[in-house]
């Protein structure tokens, strides 16, 4: 976890305080400043990482262009996805119109890749219909991933959703039968048909569907669109709407969708930015780096 404590002093600040000389002087107002206008960041500064802020309440937050959303408290947060660039800047806008501009380094990743072999050539090279029904299906989800909730639920320390061998993991360049395809999002847990599948963090259930690649899929919203998607799900005891407490159980694991055998597939996604669910419940990756 890497810590970024950024604290803006106005010129004119530091104009008066030229003239304030006495060492006690200066301190006093720096101190007033910083408590007024500091931004704090919290988190992995990583491709795939998730960074939890905290500005003045009443300030505006702009990264990549984008109205971030910020809690009454002043929290926020910001993700950065599987192939995000190695800078980018936040910008802060505080109530009384001045703002200031952060640099931002995110750590570029190497990525595995993985090939899968023997898959079903229907579920590598989908037939024109099942194109139009996936298309469909992602158009659905896409919805249900940028509802924007005040909710402040991923403040929560993330658990695991279930238990079991690690068999893939986010961002893996993959090529089915030989065929290169869109990358690895998720963390698969392989676990029995059955197994519970609990709530790594509260939230409200926002999509339910049966889809051709996912299988029966649940997503799970944190709040400030922050999700999480569960895959190939074998049963879902939840239904859209329901507000559900961290460590509950909402669905069982499965084998539904494109698979080669039951597990839970484990997303999340904040904003447009594809998350690293293993970074929030920090899975060890192997002495290399993923
Ligand atoms: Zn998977």
């Amino acid at each position: 976890m890497a810590k970024l404590r950024i604290v803006n002093i106005p010129v004119i600040m530091l104009i008066i305080n030229i003239f304030l000389s006495f060492a006690v002087a200066l301190l006093i107002s720096i101190s007033a400043i910083a408590a007024d206008s500091a931004l704090i960041l919290n988190g992995n500064f990583v491709q795939g990482g998730l960074v939890f802020g905290q500005v003045t309440p009443g300030s505006k937050v702009i990264i990549d262009g984008h109205a971030v959303r910020v809690s009454a408290d002043g929290d926020f947060i910001i993700g950065f996805g599987r192939d995000y660039p190695s800078r980018t800047s936040l910008k802060v806008i505080y109530s009384d119109g001045s703002s200031k501009q952060h640099e931002l380094k995110i750590a570029q990743r190497k990525y595995e890749i993985q090939r899968i072999d023997g898959l079903p050539n229907d579920q590598v090279n989908p037939d024109a219909d099942t194109l139009v029904r996936i298309k469909q299906e992602q158009r659905e989800i896409r919805l249900a991933r940028d509802i924007d909730e005040g909710r402040l639920d991923f403040k929560q320390k993330f658990i695991w959703p279930t238990e079991g061998p690690i068999t893939g993991v986010y961002g893996s360049q993959r090529i089915l039968n030989g065929q290169p395809r869109q990358p690895h999002y998720g963390i698969d847990v392989a676990a029995p048909v059955g197994t519970s599948v609990v709530a790594p963090a509260s939230g409200v259930v926002s999509y339910i569907g049966d889809m051709y690649f996912s299988g029966w899929t649940v997503v799970l919203d944190h709040g400030h669109r922050l999700s999480s998607s569960f895959l190939h799900l074998d049963k879902v005891l939840v239904q859209v709407g329901d507000r559900i407490q961290q460590g509950e159980t909402i669905a069982l694991v499965g084998a539904t969708g494109r698979v080669t055998g039951a597990h839970l597939d484990w997303r999340m996604n904040w904003h447009t930015q594809r998350i690293d669910p293993g970074l929030l419940v920090e899975y060890e990756y192997n002495s290399k780096k993923q």
